[in-house]
């Protein structure tokens, strides 16, 4: 093996330092959490490089997030002096983007081709359905979103879906009749992303023999959560044994980590890819280097519960470290308070950072109270999982506007933005324009020529506004742009005008320096400038030389030299961006985030909420057994996202979906190893011991919490707070007594509410009773308003 004194392969153990330095041959790294996985899949690049065994042009690397990627590339940059941007480093999405873009015509896309996120999807199934008056009942245009997206990761055209039935037809017809609608608006999905990209290779051949020849290292990280398209597009990038292709594939994954299942990952890719490709390499890392031996026996003890499994041994040297802090609070708002008390101590006592500390939950409800709690008590924190930047309103309108300047038959930003602002364009002009659009085959940008009256002349000025937006902005800067296109659309005066506007035009100011930040870190000129830089001043292989001779001299091979205006290349980032679900390094804030969104990260402190039968495991899951191996997969993923402390908590009563459910604890806290775990309240057999015999129950945080209790639930209450024996290190709040016989919601005229999007506000009325309850509020900063209770997220200050 060349160069195995190189000073990159001194910071690994021996397995990683054999792992670095494999030859040129696939390989398989199977390993646990913090084994260093992603640290050998970076190194390995960089010391590629080094002895000059590959070219930047002869790589291509797959990361989880668009995140990673940017991650992988500082670090590499930071290792070695190379040209980052001539590597091919992103997610399935961003390198399928890269390929469509560079190959638009033989993949049948204007080059201009817009993505549509999620949230954009489901709008174009939605005007798809209205338009072919489809039963809504019947067919939820989320259902459709759902089975389309599905088709596609199965690498399913129309075509290709079995009919069994009659619903089943329909949904085709659906699928096929939503496939020509991209197509005529030129966009395209996330699953199309990939779906066409796989066929873009499958049926060029030249295509296909020109990559396998330029990407020598392919390495995908997080293999375990490839789905079977995923897997299928590896095999035809890089080529199976006795295909003549020289390129190698170094996958890295942990099958105990692998949480998507149901999203159409498919652990089997890791044994069929050994098999397939005649893996000659597989390394075992068993090091954990990131957590302290108290949370990594945990995680260890729970997982070994799972049957599925290939089978793994992982050990640090970082000795015990504190035990598992394991905590259980009366209710949700108990346990919300405790954290924000604990919260504050770890950082005023305990030195740990605010952005080390991250609370994890199983689903996304779960975050209100917790973000309740934090936002009264003024802990800076961060949401993920939510809404992000680029899916908010005003910014997709924003969007919107710059989208149609780049691709005019884009008919989904079309109709988000011709009457908004507001500019006299009714619905029925809308809808007429979409009658006649569709009677001549055209897209409504075109189809607007053909109306007449009042409405045309609107409808007119706006397309002849974007038209002459989009000349105004030639050779100007990508800021200079988006300032001229907020201030001529009248958007931000729009919002200026408007009461609640004052956070819009914030984020509209945002957008521009998103814009500008973008423009720096990716390097984008004045102009259009080149998506890629081939070749690379550090090394000249044959590869790299090769490369250039062999390829054909057409446009379609323009791949390191795809021009892509930085207008274009900005929309394109907003929306994969839009479509990631994992954190961004932020301000110093503690971080609020599911344990899927998780995944690859590490925190100093980790709190994981909600431990209930349930919620975790979740409902949806417990009944069957692969779901539950899932979930307990997913807790593993949870415990070793943390290095130095970690703390389990459940509570005893939750408000879900607008009721009151008394959990049991979850199972898996007796999947864990006694001898890590330090209760900091009583342990307790768990809630089935609770309602019967009335009140032999002490124990647990907080009583009553801000939701007052009803008569019948009264009867399984335990004693209140003060009588507990309560043996805690921290909690000093004092007991909040508990209200007998007021409504369930607790809502009356009088007290002080918390809203998440109105913030704080007094209630001024309260009426009716159950679903049908709904209150006047009055907050100081929105004005007076009524609200469902069912809906509206109130809760309690
Ligand atoms: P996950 O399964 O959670 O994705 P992973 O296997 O990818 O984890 P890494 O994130 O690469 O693990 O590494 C975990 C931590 O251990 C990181 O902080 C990394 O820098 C550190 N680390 C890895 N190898 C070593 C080593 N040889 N010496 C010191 N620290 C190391
Ligand atoms: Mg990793």
């Amino acid at each position: 093996i060349p160069h195995t004194s190189s000073p990159l392969l001194a910071q690994l153990n021996e397995e990683q330092h054999r792992a670095v330095a494999l030859p040129p041959e696939h390989a398989l790294i199977l390993a646990g959490a913090g084994s260093g996985k992603t640290r050998v899949l970076t190194t390995r690049i960089a010391w590629l490089l080094q002895t000059s065994q590959v070219s930047p042009g002869g790589i291509l690397a797959v990361t989880f997030t668009n995140k990673a990627a940017k991650e992988m590339k500082l670090r590499l940059q930071a290792m070695l002096p190379v040209n980052v941007n001539a590597m091919w480093i992103g997610t399935f999405h961003g390198l399928c983007n890269r390929f469509l873009r560079a190959h638009h015509q033989l993949a049948g896309l204007p080059q201009t081709f817009q993505i549509l996120d999620t949230q954009d999807q489901l709008s174009a199934v939605k005007r798809l359905c209205k338009q072919f008056n489809v039963d809504e009942d019947r067919f939820p245009p989320k259902q459709l979103q759902y089975f389309i997206s599905g088709c596609k990761e199965d690498g399913q055209r129309p075509g290709d879906v079995t009919v069994r039935d009659d619903e089943t037809r329909r949904k085709v017809e659906l699928y096929q009749l939503y496939e020509e609608q991209c197509q005529r608006e030129g966009v395209v999905d996330f699953g199309e992303l990939m779906l066409r990209s796989y066929e873009l290779l499958r049926d060029n051949a030249h295509v296909r023999e020109h990559y396998r020849r330029r990407f020598r290292h392919v390495l995908v990280d997080e293999f375990q959560d490839t789905n079977k398209l995923q897997y299928a597009w590896l095999k035809l990038l890089v080529g199976l044994p006795g295909e003549g292709s020289e390129g190698a594939i170094l996958a890295v994954g942990d099958d105990d980590q692998s949480i998507y299942a149901f999203r159409g990952a498919r652990v089997g890719n890791m044994a069929d890819f050994v098999r397939e490709f005649q893996v000659q390499h597989q390394i075992k890392l068993e090091q954990n280097y990131r957590s302290f031996s108290n949370i990594l026996d945990s995680a260890n003890h729970l997982i070994s519960h799972n049957k599925t499994r290939l089978g793994k041994t992982l050990r640090t040297d970082q000795g015990a470290g504190e035990p598992v802090r394991v905590v259980e609070s009366a209710s949700d708002f108990a346990e919300a308070q405790w954290l924000v008390d604990e919260l504050r101590q770890l950082v005023k006592q305990d030195g740990f950072e605010r952005k080390e500390v991250a609370l994890l939950y199983r689903s996304n409800a779960q975050s209100r109270v917790l973000e309740t709690a934090l936002f009264n008590a003024g802990f800076p924190y961060r949401v993920y999982g939510g809404l992000r930047f680029f899916e908010r309103a005003e910014i997709k309108h924003a969007l919107a506007y710059l989208r149609l300047m780049e691709n005019p038959n884009d008919d989904t930003s079309f109709l988000r933005v011709v009457n908004f602002p507001p500019r006299g364009i009714g619905a029925r002009s809308i809808e007429q324009l979409q009658d006649a659009a569709r009677a001549a085959g055209c897209s409504l940008h075109d189809a607007v020529s053909a109306t007449t009256g009042k409405a045309g002349a609107n409808l007119a000025a706006f397309v002849a506004m974007i038209d002459v937006l989009r000349e105004q902005t030639e050779g100007l800067t990508l800021r200079e742009i988006i300032d001229l296109v907020l201030d001529k659309t009248g958007l931000v005066n729009h919002y200026r005008a408007e009461k609640e506007g004052a956070d819009r035009v914030e984020n509209l100011e945002e957008l521009v320096n998103a814009a500008e930040s973008f423009v720096t870190q990716e390097g984008f000129g004045r102009s259009a400038v080149a998506m890629t830089q081939g070749g690379s001043v550090l090394t000249q292989s044959p590869a790299s030389q090769g490369l250039s001779s062999d390829a054909p001299a057409t446009d379609e091979f323009s791949e390191d030299g795809v021009t892509m205006s930085p207008l274009a290349a900005f929309l394109t980032h907003a929306s994969l961006e839009a479509g990631d679900n994992q954190a961004q390094a932020g301000e110093d804030a503690v971080q609020l985030m599911t344990v899927h969104a998780s995944k690859g990260l590490e925190f100093d402190a980790v709190f994981i909420t909600g431990l209930e039968e349930g919620l975790f495991p979740h409902e949806n899951s417990m009944n069957d057994f692969d779901g539950l191996e899932e979930e307990r997969r997913l807790m593993y993923v949870a415990i070793t996202r943390a290095r130095k402390r970690l703390y389990l908590s459940h509570s005893q009563t939750r408000m879900l979906h607008g009721q009151t459910r008394y959990n049991l604890k979850s199972r898996f806290f007796d999947e864990l190893p006694e001898d890590c775990l330090k209760w900091i309240t009583p342990k307790q057999a768990g809630f089935a011991n609770l309602g019967g015999n009335g009140g032999g129950y002490s124990g647990g945080l907080g009583g009553g919490g801000g939701w007052p209790q009803t008569p019948a639930q009264n009867r399984h209450a335990r004693p209140a707070w003060g009588q507990s024996s309560l043996s805690t290190e921290t909690y000093k709040s004092p007991p909040v007594p508990v209200q007998k016989a007021a409504p369930e919601h607790g809502i009356t005229a009088g007290k002080q509410v918390f809203h998440t999007k109105f913030g704080e506000g007094k209630v001024l009325a309260v009426e009716g009773t159950g679903a049908d309850a709904r209150a006047q509020v009055n907050f100081p900063r929105h004005g007076v308003k009524w609200l469902a209770l069912s809906v509206a997220k109130l809760t309690l200050v």
